[in-house]
Parts: structure tokens; sequence; C-alpha cells
């Protein structure tokens, strides 16, 4: 292996011989695993990730975003194990959901009323519903390269043209589920508007990642975020934000704040559940009263509300709160992205490096506008590079379509160290 990854890996590399054996690919999420093989975190703090060979890591995956503070953070800890002291599951309400839910509502003034629920899909699943529910119709539209979770209603293929018929994408989802969601392209106001037209009748949500963080981050286009909200209105059809990479991350009220827009339905999680499991679907009361037990939109949960996650997630809000963390954070993150940047075009590569706040990405290709646009970026050579950074002590994702994320554990000297690692690792200019 010309990284010598094999060599200073032998552990984690025994230990995925052995996960295979019992758990499907060795991982408990598809894109964890990384080739050859994944490194087996042992404990991580701050920016850095130790393996079970005693590797560092300078860590800008954050577990994928829900990291802002960074890893094993002294005041979300705490606040964990002060809750352990008490009992960590009572299948009761606790009064810290309300805590949390005033203090979510106190950034997030679109969410009248919301529910606690244990991941990101699970939010997402139960918003749709509730969306299907309160309108009583049954399309959705989700914009191609969207994610918003691994649930059947929006596990759909980005279809050739933009009004095709989702087709499932993958085995074991009926056509007759996915044929409920439409897909557009993002950025694309008239396709919306099309699709929207010919199914005006039974059109129930648009579900949009107001930022598309799965596939880049890629940028809104100026003005669409208002005329989706616009369209979506005019024709008596629910606008979701999914703000699950978003929220409390591009401003503490989210991409909603940011670019100054009323969804009817926020989903959220990460961030808010301070590294602890949790999600959040809330946005009209009007709509949100439809929900069991005050109206008939079903849904529950055994660990929704879960006390460490609240206790976590009320945490580290009030610490990003006590903190004022936004501002400081995301003059770092234009910094770095500027950093590399001039690195780019030092090499006179054609590559873009986009992102906002703390989010940024380099796109081994030409600045996107859609989900089309980054299938077109050079994922070969992004995946070599990954791994020489990872060979270097840099974590990156490892996938072209993920977002990096820097958290305000990140210090002056690690983005030093990673500059100069990504100085020596981009390719050459062809
Ligand atoms: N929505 C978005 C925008 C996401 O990025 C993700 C996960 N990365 C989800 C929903 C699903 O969240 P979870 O993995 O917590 O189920």
């Amino acid at each position: 292996n010309e990284t010598g990854f094999h060599a200073n890996h032998t552990q984690s590399e025994k230990l995925y011989d052995t996960a295979k054996k019992i758990i499907p690919g060795g991982v408990s999420s598809p894109v964890r695993a990384i080739k050859p093989f994944p490194f087996y975190t042992a404990s991580a703090n701050g920016s850095k990730m130790y393996d079970a060979d005693g590797n560092a890591f300078i860590d800008y995956c954050m577990a994928y975003g829900p990291a802002i503070l960074g890893h094993n953070h002294p005041v979300i800890k705490q606040a964990i194990s002060a809750q352990l002291d008490k009992g960590w599951l009572y299948g009761t309400p606790t009064e810290l959901e309300i805590d949390l839910a005033k203090r979510i509502q106190s950034y997030f003034p679109s969410a009248e009323m919301m529910r606690f629920v244990s991941s990101g899909s699970e939010a997402t699943m139960s918003a749709i519903r509730l969306a299907r529910g309160f309108t009583k119709k049954n399309k959705i539209i989700k914009i191609e390269g969207g994610f918003h979770g691994a649930h059947d209603a929006v596990l759909v293929k980005a279809g050739s043209g933009a009004t095709t018929h989702g087709e499932p994408n993958s085995p074991g989802i009926p056509a007759d589920v996915t044929k409920n969601t439409l897909q557009v392209p993002y950025n694309d106001i008239e396709a919306m508007a099309d699709v929207i037209e010919k199914n005006k009748n039974d059109m129930a949500a648009v579900i949009i990642e107001p930022v598309l963080g799965n596939i880049g981050p890629v940028l809104p286009k100026d003005g669409y975020l208002q005329e989706l909200r616009k369209l979506t209105a005019e024709n008596d059809c629910l606008l979701i934000f999914d703000e699950v990479i978003t929220g409390f991350r591009l401003a503490a009220g989210g991409a909603q704040e940011y670019y100054n827009i009323k969804p009817d339905l926020t989903t959220l999680g990460k961030i808010v559940g301070g590294g602890m499991p949790v999600g959040v679907f809330g946005g009209r009361k009007e709509i949100l009263e439809l929900i069991s037990p005050n109206g008939p939109v079903y849904q529950a949960g055994t660990f929704s509300g879960s006390p460490c996650s609240m206790a976590a997630g009320i945490a580290t809000l009030d610490y990003m709160k006590q903190n004022n963390i936004w501002a400081a954070l995301n003059k770092k993150g234009d910094a770095f992205r500027k950093s590399l940047s001039d690195i780019v075009a030092d090499k006179k590569l054609d590559y873009y490096v986009g992102g906002i706040a703390s989010l940024f990405v380099i796109f081994f290709g030409q600045k996107p506008a859609n989900y089309q646009d980054v299938l077109k970026c050079d994922s070969a050579s992004y995946m070599r590079f990954f791994e020489r950074m990872l060979n270097d002590g840099v974590f990156l994702p490892p996938s072209q379509f993920e977002t990096n994320f820097i958290s305000t554990a990140h210090t002056d000297e690690d983005y030093e160290k990673t500059l100069l690692a990504v100085e020596k690792n981009l390719p050459k200019a062809k």
C-alpha cells in the first residue's frame, strides 16, 4: 500500500476482520466502511481522534456534525454525568424536555411546538407523515442529492429528469411508497414550480436542506429559498426545512435565521443533542397539534426525549449561547476556506473550495449548483487525497459528497498542520 496505512493500523485491521464476520461490512453505518479498512476509534478529545493503534487524527468529520464544541467537551460531559446519577431512562415526561424545547424555540421561533425523537431520520420521517396528515395530500418533493435519513419515503434515486417519479434507491422499498416522492434539482425554481403545478392537488410538502449539506455544502442561489417559500405558500404545500446539519451551525437559529425564511416545519438533530442521539420536529402549532395524542397522526418512541440527550442538548445550547460561538467560529471557517482556496489557486488546480460558516469542502471540480454538477467531480482523485491525508493524521470525510466540519476545539496549530498536509497531498494540475 502506497501510504503504509496497513503497517500503522494493524489493530484496526484485525478488528475490522473480526467485525466483518458479525456486523455487515464491519460497520454500523455504511459511510464508515473506509477502504481498505476503517480505523477503529479508541477515544476522542477536542479536535482529535485516537485509534486502536494509538494513531492521532485531526478530525474534520466531527461525528458528521454534532461535535461543534469538539469531542468530549467537559461541560457536556458534566451534564450527562449529572443526569446518569439520576437514572437515564424513565418512560415518563421530564422537565428536561420543556427546558430544551424552550431553548430551541428561542432560536427557532417557527417551531411554535415541537416533539423530540431519537435521530434525524426519525424527525424527517415524522415531519413528512405530519405534513401528509395535515394537508390530506400524498406527494412530497425532495431535492436531488438531498439526504433526509435512511427511511423509505426519502430514499429515492436521483431521477434522470426533473419530473420523473421516484424510483426506490434500495431493494426493499416498494415503488408504491416512493411513487409519491418527486425530485427536482436544487437551485432550480422553475423545475420546482413545474412539478408543483403538475401535481397541484396532491402536493403535501417540499422537504429541503436549505444549504445542501449532503453533497457539499452547495449553497442556495440568491433568492432561491425566498422564491421557494412563496411558491409553496401559494400552492398550499408545506415547506419543511431539514436543518439537521444547518441547525445551530450556520447561526444559532440555523439557515432559517441566516436567510430569514420561515418554514412550516423544521427538523433538527446532531448538535441539538450535544452528541447524544436526538432528533426534533417542530413547526406551526396548528400542524403540530395533529400529532397523537392531541390528533390522529401517530408518532411514538421508547427513547424519545431521552434524559441524557436532553441534558446534553441543554448544556450545549447554553454553552454556545454564553460563549456566543458563532461569529468567531464562522470567521475561522472563512479564513480556513480562504487558505484552502489559495493552495488550490497556487497549484493551478481547477477545483473549488466551497462552504459556509463552519462547513467546508474541496470540490475536485468546478463550483456546483446542484447534484448533477457535484457528480462531475473527480471522486477517484478525492479518495486518493483522502487516503493521503489520513496517513498524515488528518481525518476528512471519506467521500467527495460529505461536508467537512470545524469545531470550536480546532486550534490554529490544527489548521496550520492541515494546510501543510493539503499542500503536500493535493494532486498536481494536469
Ligand atoms: N437530514 C440531514 C440533512 C442529514 O444530514 C442527516 C444525517 N446526516 C439526516 C437527516 C439523518 O439524521 P440521522 O443520521 O440522525 O438519522
